[in-house]
Parts: structure tokens; C-alpha cells; sequence
């Protein structure tokens, strides 16, 4: 609602108060600061906070929270719907995804794309654990990995082994990282989006069609040239900029995807939604995403920096679809474009070999033209029994 608007609503609801004997307190600063002049001086003495069982019940009571700000809960309600996925997850390490799967129930986040530790050997061992969470629960977990030193060519045969038993993707990956706190250091970054063995893995993803999530920091300079020339040389590689609004415009991000087709966004919510870092102005983002509504994606970042944590990171997510305003839109960032990327993948040489040895076993039929999804929900259901 116009802010202006909400204060003449204000306005009015108060000075009726005012004339049924309600005490005039003092008016919230910031409020105060905010209303434009010539309202202020026809009442210098308002208070803005009142008890709805102050007011009559036919009375019309805006504030700006009640009128801009949809509770949490509310936001389940309107939004639960979509099936929303996140989009980069960490819960892998440590397992914190067992201590996240009732929120995610509360909160009807359907889908978690799951990884853990970032381009290090402890990568490793959160890319079983995401393995694990995923054959737990296939109708749930999204599995990525990220455990492998990208300047050691046994890296690509990691890489082809992991997408054949069947992982959906790579992530997040530290494809250049100056400033992160927690990945300037990790012993397998790279020193940019073309360094050791980018090139060879980006062509053999292209195959799986698996996505590749790039931590990219800065997002700028040498980093981001040589973002531009993995995406210009590889074509046919799904790249996801990890947390695209992070330290960045909308006019760069708007740059990126206009020039490349093949690069997808990740929108860490959070961040730009309750991260002063951010700006705390959100709203800059959703016309670079209304632009291309068929490439965003949202997320959480496990809650990254936020005050609040995970939970506060997934009412992010649902804020950036209320500020979308848009039911079609909303459905395609929450779920839709993330998932048409999973099922694009085929089944894999050895997904459909376990499942053609399954069928011997069994007598059951599988049906043809399995993609990698299906083939990996009836491997966990069997693995399962
Ligand atoms: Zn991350």
C-alpha cells in the first residue's frame, strides 16, 4: 500500500482514539521522521502502536507492518503451496538436516537441495551424509557434492562416479573466494571459474545435464571475467551462480543474464531481505527477476549471517514471493525452475543397469524412458527394504 495512503489511514483511526479519550503517546521516531510534513503538524502527538481491542470494530486499522508485513505463519498459508524448494542447503555437514526435517514439515519447504562442507577433503565424508539423507528420503533431498580437488584429474572420475550412482549436481563449489570467511581458506578452491580442471568437468556435466553452484567471490573483476568465458566456451553447461545477490547489483546480475542463456541465479533471500549487509531492500531485485523468471531460484544458505539462522532464512524465501506479487512467477522461482532442471537429467548407465537387474529379480516392470529422479526413487525404495 501507499505509504502516504497508510498514514492518512493512521491519521484517521488516531484522531477518532484521540476523540474517545485514548492518551496520545509518544510517537514512534522512525515513524515520526517518515510522515511527511504537513500531516505531522495536524497531529504532532500520535502513537502509532494501537491495541486492536482499543479500536471499534468497524474502524479501518493500517499500520505499515499489518499493511506490508504478512507474518510468517501467514506467509505459509498463502505461499505453502508452491512446494517450495531450496535451492543451496549445507545441512549435510554434521547432519543438521535430521534437526531441520519438522521445520521444513511446519514450514512446507518440499525440497532441499543438500550438500555440506565446501571444496574440501571433509567434503568427502557431507557428500555420504547427503547421499544417506537423500536415500532416506528421496521424496525430500536433492543431493549435490562438492568433495573433490578440482586440480587432481582424478577428480573427473569422482565426479562421473558420483553423477552415475546418481547425485543431481555439484555444489556449492569455491570457484574463487577473497573475502568468504569460511571458503578463502578451504584447501580445494579454485583461483577462478577456468582454473585446474573446471574445463574438462564443465564439458562432462553437460552430459548428465547437472548443474554446477559456483561460490564466486568478489563477484566481480578477474573472478567474473573468467566466469564469462566458462560460460561463453560451454555452452551446454547448466552454471548457478551461488547467492547471486550478495555483494552485487541488480543492474550486474541483469548483465550476467542477458548475455548467458546458460546461467541460472541463485537468490539467497536472506540476505537481501533481513541482512543489513544486504541493504535490506529486497524489492531492487524483483525486476532483474521478473526479467528472467525461468532462471531464479531461491534459498537459504542454511541462514548464512543471519540473526535468526535458517528459520529466518526460509521466511526470506517466502517474503521474496509476496513481494513478487505475482502467482505465476512466484510458483516458477519457488519450485518450478529448479525442478525442471532435475528432471531433464536422464537415468544414468548404472541407475538403469541396478534397475534392469531389479526387474530380473522381481518380475516387476519399471516402465521405460526412466529420468534420473524416478530411477533414483525406486533404487532408495528397494535399498530401503
Ligand atoms: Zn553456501
Amino acid at each position: 500500500m501507499d505509504r502516504y495512503k497508510t498514514y492518512i489511514v493512521i491519521l484517521a483511526a488516531c484522531s477518532m482514539l484521540l476523540a474517545s479519550g485514548c492518551t496520545g503517546g509518544q510517537a514512534d521516531s522512525q515513524a515520526e521522521s517518515e510522515v511527511p510534513n504537513i500531516v505531522q503538524t495536524a497531529a504532532p502527538e500520535v502513537k502509532l502502536s494501537i491495541k486492536s481491542t482499543d479500536v471499534p470494530k468497524d474502524t479501518v486499522l493500517s499500520t505499515p507492518e499489518a499493511a506490508e508485513e504478512p507474518s510468517f505463519a501467514q506467509l505459509v498459508d498463502t505461499y505453502g503451496d508452491l512446494g517450495l524448494i531450496d535451492a543451496h542447503n549445507h545441512d549435510a555437514s554434521a547432519m543438521q538436516y535430521l534437526r531441520m526435517e519438522k521445520s521444513w514439515t511446519a514450514n512446507k519447504v518440499r525440497n532441499v537441495v543438500l550438500f555440506g562442507d565446501v571444496s574440501e577433503p571433509s567434503a568427502i565424508l557431507t557428500d555420504v551424509f547427503s547421499w544417506a539423507a537423500y536415500q532416506s528420503n528421496p521424496d525430500l533431498y536433492i543431493p549435490y557434492f562438492s568433495g573433490f580437488d578440482l586440480h587432481d584429474p582424478e577428480c573427473l572420475k569422482v565426479i562421473k562416479n558420483n553423477l552415475e550412482k546418481g547425485y543431481f549436481g555439484l555444489g556449492e563449489i569455491a570457484a574463487a573466494s577473497s573475502y568468504s570467511p569460511v571458503l578463502a581458506n578451504v584447501a580445494w578452491k579454485a583461483s577462478d571459474p577456468m582454473d585446474g580442471y573446471f574445463p574438462q568437468i564443465y564439458d562432462l556435466i553437460a552430459e548428465y545435464k547437472a548443474p554446477i553452484l559456483l561460490h564466486i567471490d568478489p563477484p566481480s573483476g578477474q573472478p567474473v571475467a573468467k566466469l564469462e568465458q566458462a560460460l561463453s566456451e560451454h555452452p551446454d553447461t547448466i552454471f548457478i551462480f551461488a547467492h547471486i545477490n550478495a555483494y552485487n547489483t541488480p543492474d550486474e546480475v541483469d548483465r550476467l543474464m542477458g548475455k548467458y542463456p546458460n546461467l541460472y541465479a541463485d537468490f539467497f533471500a536472506g540476505y537481501s531481505v533481513y541482512n543489513p549487509e544486504g541493504g535490506l531492500r529486497p524489492e531492487r531485485f524483483i525486476p532483474v527477476i521478473k526479467k528472467y523468471p525461468d532462471r531464479f531460484m531461491l534459498s537459504t544458505d542454511s541462514g548464512y549471517g543471519l540473526e535468526g539462522g535458517e528459520e529466518k532464512a526460509i521466511e526470506a524465501m517466502y517474503r521474496m514471493l509476496d513481494l513478487l506479487d505475482d502467482a505465476q512467477i512466484a510458483q516458477m522461482i519457488a519450485r518450478d525452475n529448479l525442478l525442471n532442471l532435475i528432471q531433464a537429467q536422464p537415468a544414468t548407465e548404472t541407475q538403469l543397469k541396478a534397475i534392469a537387474e531389479l526387474e530380473r529379480n522381481t518380475g516387476n516392470s519399471y516402465g521405460e524412458k526412466l529420468n534420473k529422479l524416478e530411477a533414483g526413487k525406486i533404487l532408495a525404495q528397494v535399498i530401503k527394504k
